[in-house]
């Protein structure tokens, strides 16, 4: 009997162990995505990211003789459809661990086990299954570098290669067309800007991490601060989706470390602060939706969206240049640099005094690398009230960074026009991006600080202390 192989965040052939066992069976394989609930409620960039990403695996599904069967619907109902079409007998996924996956995976599996499906789940997505990694108590890490230590010496076991060859069905399957479910419509200018700056699918991710390899890990360490610098790997975007498996970058960066290469343990590094996340989500799903810290729950956070403040920040007019110039990157790019991602959150949550969970939901609609345990753990950390996080009162001063990370304004320039005679491309491109009811123009006066450096920080620390923390 046939086996549904039900891809989610693991749009790859290669290092996929549910994929792998179901070929090493021999029976015919069903590739099956499912445009549900939660893709439904998808921001904007990542639901066209989502797309392009589909549109790769169609094409190397192709040539190894399979095709991806696109599907719409509640995922169980759709499951029970393609199980009584095709007489599958099994069904196989990658394990994911955000609490909207984990709650619709435990139905599915319970209620195809009922039916008598063997369902089945397989690592993938992270390098250690959050429930493998124990503190010397035997409870979970809440702090990044124990559980660094415990895991860095862990044997990964080496990147499982790609099938070749699918056997497929004999029989047709129905199938929706990828461009028919739109989920490119909802971004801005339908992607076109965006698409400049995305390297889709697995083989534009494999050749990303062997170019990062060759030459830029050996930096690494100290270029990955300055966000005017090319110093990253980029790999979030494709990781996000799963075009390439955590397994193979650590793999990576381990035959880097051994030839000596500077930067290589710093890499291995910041892919375990991925695995932290996945982590903390499992163990603490509480984290995408609520403060992590409940003391926080006290603090008199401005919630109201339609703020003008929030709206100054989500279209990088603050006039504080570090800020303004992290937004635009990120609604050109779909990416903002991390430092960037550091400094815009701290001004949002404590400059402005903003709930975490504004800037949160902004960066799911924008982000084209979006992933549900980083970006919770990101603003639960920048904001004070998560696991490991910054003190409250430790407030970025985003004047004194763009000193230390853009000494020569090199990111500002790429990223604002307002004031400048030559403006750069990038920050051009902005204005093509934006919705013309924003009203911006690149020859306007650039906006003084809605709330300056020093002015912010007072208020903010005296609301800290007001609370008693
Ligand atoms: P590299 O520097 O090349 O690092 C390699 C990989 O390690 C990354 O691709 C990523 O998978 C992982 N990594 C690096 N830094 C972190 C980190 N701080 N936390 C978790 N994993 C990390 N990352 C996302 O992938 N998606 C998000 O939605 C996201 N939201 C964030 C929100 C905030 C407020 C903050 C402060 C950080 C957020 N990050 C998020 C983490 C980080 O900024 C990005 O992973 C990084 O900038 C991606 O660039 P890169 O691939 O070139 O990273």
């Amino acid at each position: 009997t046939p086996i549904i192989m039900w891809f989610r965040r693991d749009l790859r052939l290669s290092d996929h162990p549910a994929l792998t066992a179901a070929c090493k069976t021999g029976r015919p394989v069903v590739a099956l995505f499912i445009h549900d609930q939660i893709v439904e409620t998808l921001g904007a960039a990542p639901k066209w990211r989502l797309e392009q990403s589909l549109g790769a695996l169609q094409a190397s599904l192709e040539k190894i003789g399979a095709r991806l069967i696109l599907r719409r619907g509640n995922a169980l109902e759709v499951l029970k459809s393609v199980i009584a079409e095709t007489g599958a007998g099994s069904v196989y996924w990658s394990r994911l661990y955000d609490p909207d996956a984990k709650e619709r995976d435990t139905d599915v599996k319970s209620a195809l086990k009922e039916q008598g499906i063997d369902a089945r789940s397989f690592a993938g997505h992270v390098m250690f299954e959050p429930w493998t990694v124990e503190t010397k108590t035997g409870g979970f890490y809440k702090v990044y570098t124990p559980m660094w230590k415990m895991v860095r010496d862990r044997d990964v076991p080496a990147p499982l290669s790609a099938p070749t060859k699918l056997a497929s069905l004999s029989q047709d399957v129905a199938s929706d067309a990828l461009s028919d479910w739109g989920l490119g419509r909802a971004m801005h200018r339908g992607g076109a800007i965006v698409a400049q700056y995305a390297r889709v699918g697995e083989d534009a991710a494999r050749a990303r991490l062997d170019s990062f390899i060759e030459t830029r890990v050996q930096g690494y360490d100290t270029n990955r601060d300055l966000p005017w610098k090319d110093g990253t790997s980029g790999l979030s975007e494709n990781l996000s989706l799963g075009e390439i498996s955590p397994t193979t970058c650590w793999h990576a960066g381990q035959a880097a470390l051994h030839q000596g290469k500077a930067g290589a343990e710093t890499f291995l590094k910041e892919l375990v602060w991925r695995e932290f996340a996945y982590h903390l989500v499992h163990h603490t799903p509480q984290i995408v939706s609520q403060n992590w810290k409940p003391d926080w729950d006290a603090f008199p956070w401005n919630t109201d969206e339609t703020a003008e403040k929030v709206r100054a920040w989500k279209q990088g007019r603050t006039g504080i240049q570090f800020v303004d110039a992290a937004m635009r990157e990120m609604y050109v790019t779909g990416k903002m640099h991390n430092r960037g991602r550091m400094i815009v959150a701290s001004y949002l949550t404590k400059h402005l005094q903003c709930h975490w969970k504004i800037g949160q939901k902004w960066f799911e609609e924008c982000l084209t690398d979006w992933d549900p345990a980083s970006n919770a753990m990101g603003w639960q950390w920048s904001s004070g009230s998560g696991p490991d996080a910054t003190p409250y009162f430790r407030v970025f001063n985003p004047v004194t960074q763009l000193d230390k990370f853009d000494k020569n304004r090199d990111y500002v320039s790429a990223w604002i026009a307002e004031g400048r005679a030559n403006p750069a491309k990038t920050a051009l491109q902005y204005f093509d991006a934006i919705p013309q009811s924003w009203g911006l123009a690149p020859n306007a006066r650039y906006p003084e600080p809605i709330v300056t450096a020093e002015a912010g920080r007072k208020a903010a620390l005296g609301a800290y202390e007001n609370r008693g923390f």
